[in-house]
């Protein structure tokens, strides 16, 4: 990202946020409610009419009745994982992540003071938590289990019996399940059930954000539903590190959630014509992908032994950026990240570079008997 920052002639596959706009009754709500004096402290879970409004989006989209006293609204989906997490470990507990997963788990673990254990996705599994592997790595240190769907990097939709079989999971071993569902709203394919509706105690923190759904990630402004006595804890760890996610911007996540939803809709259908786009143009090309069915980001077998020197190759000598596997994991070593975020013109001319830096690279996916193993296709 600093190699390709600034620089015109780069084609960026490697955004990890909408291009879009924030949508403009969401702005202009929030610029009211600056006007109307929304530019003090807040309380430190957040004010009363968002946490209602996140109620009322719970209520429609899931059905589900949450009580205010459930919501905690956070700085971003980052500001209710990072104050879950230190709620719920004590120096050296630890903590089950994915791999390949979104990095900043693990730097959250550590910086909790936790230690970060990393749980494997496998492709021959469609990359979805096994529960006898979870089973055998917890000890007696165990604490949380962290899971992601809609995944990032990997695009993956949890089918909600595994969702209703990961609460019955944490249930049985005393552990919290942080369900981060961030993508929650970006959904091509299947059903997205979010971890709360299963919880029977309290032990499920499903964490959200109005960053990628509206478009609003510099807003910093996300929600996490909790039971009542998790919410007091992070709303206590709030007032230490942050006070309360700024005023404007809960304003503005209000206004998101309780105006008309098309803006989302219309968002979707530009990821999803791009996702049809890379997916037909890789799958042209014999390179080994996982179609994802929510989130904006296509996983991609590049067929190279260090993913890092891989992508910093393709930027320096084809001029395209993209994430390369290795952030998210050891198991992502190999793989690549394309986002669905850019224009279809940018998506065609980094497909080409990248097909062409696979095959320069050996391509081992190709041609093998077993070139795309499970969820993968080509
Ligand atoms: N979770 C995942 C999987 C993400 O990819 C991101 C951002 O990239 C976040 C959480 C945090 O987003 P934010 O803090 O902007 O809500």
């Amino acid at each position: 990202m600093n190699l390709a920052a600034g620089r015109q002639d780069v084609v960026r596959l490697e955004v990890g946020e909408p291009l879009f706009s924030t949508p403009s009754h969401i702005v202009e709500a929030a610029v009211r409610a600056v006007r109307d004096g929304y530019t003090r402290y807040t309380p430190n879970a957040g004010l009363p009419s968002v946490r209602e409004a996140v109620c009322a989006r719970m209520h429609r989209d899931y059905g589900l009745e949450i009580r205010p006293e459930r919501v905690c609204v956070t700085v971003g989906g980052v500001g209710a994982i990072s104050s879950a997490l230190r709620a719920a470990v004590e120096a050296g507990d630890e903590v089950l992540i994915p791999d390949p997963g979104w990095p900043n788990y693990y730097m959250m673990a550590v910086v909790a003071g936790a230690v970060p254990r990393r749980y494997p996705l496998r492709p021959e599994n469609g990359y979805l938590p096994d529960l006898d592997e979870l089973r055998s790595m917890v000890g007696p240190r165990t604490r949380v289990l962290v899971v992601n769907s809609p995944s990032n990097p990997l695009g993956t939709v949890f089918p909600p019996t595994l969702v209703e079989a990961l609460v019955d999971f944490v249930s049985t071993h005393d552990l919290i399940l942080i369900s981060d569902e961030v993508y929650d709203c970006i959904i091509y394919e299947g059903t997205h059930r979010t971890a709360c509706t299963y919880d029977p105690d309290g032990r499920v923190v499903a964490v959200f954000s109005a960053s990628k759904t509206y478009a609003m990630t510099g807003w910093r402004v996300g929600y996490a539903i909790a039971g009542e006595e998790m919410v007091r804890q992070m709303a206590k760890l709030q007032e230490a590190y942050v006070s309360c996610a700024p005023a404007p911007s809960q304003k503005a996540l209000e206004a998101a959630l309780a105006g008309p939803q098309d803006c989302v809709e219309a968002m979707c259908l530009t990821y999803r014509e791009n996702r049809d786009l890379t997916c037909r143009l890789l799958a042209e090309r014999g390179i080994p992908h996982r179609r994802p069915e929510g989130a904006f980001y296509v996983w991609i077998e590049a067929g190279c032994r260090n993913s890092t020197e891989f992508a910093h190759r393709l930027l320096t000598e084809r001029g395209v950026a993209l994430a390369p596997g290795s952030t998210f994991g050891p198991r992502g070593e190999g793989y690549v990240r394309v986002s669905l975020v850019s224009a279809a013109e940018a998506i065609r001319e980094g497909v080409a570079a990248l097909a062409a830096a696979v095959a320069g690279a050996g391509a081992p996916g190709r041609g093998r008997p077993d070139g795309c193993p499970g969820g993968c296709e080509a």
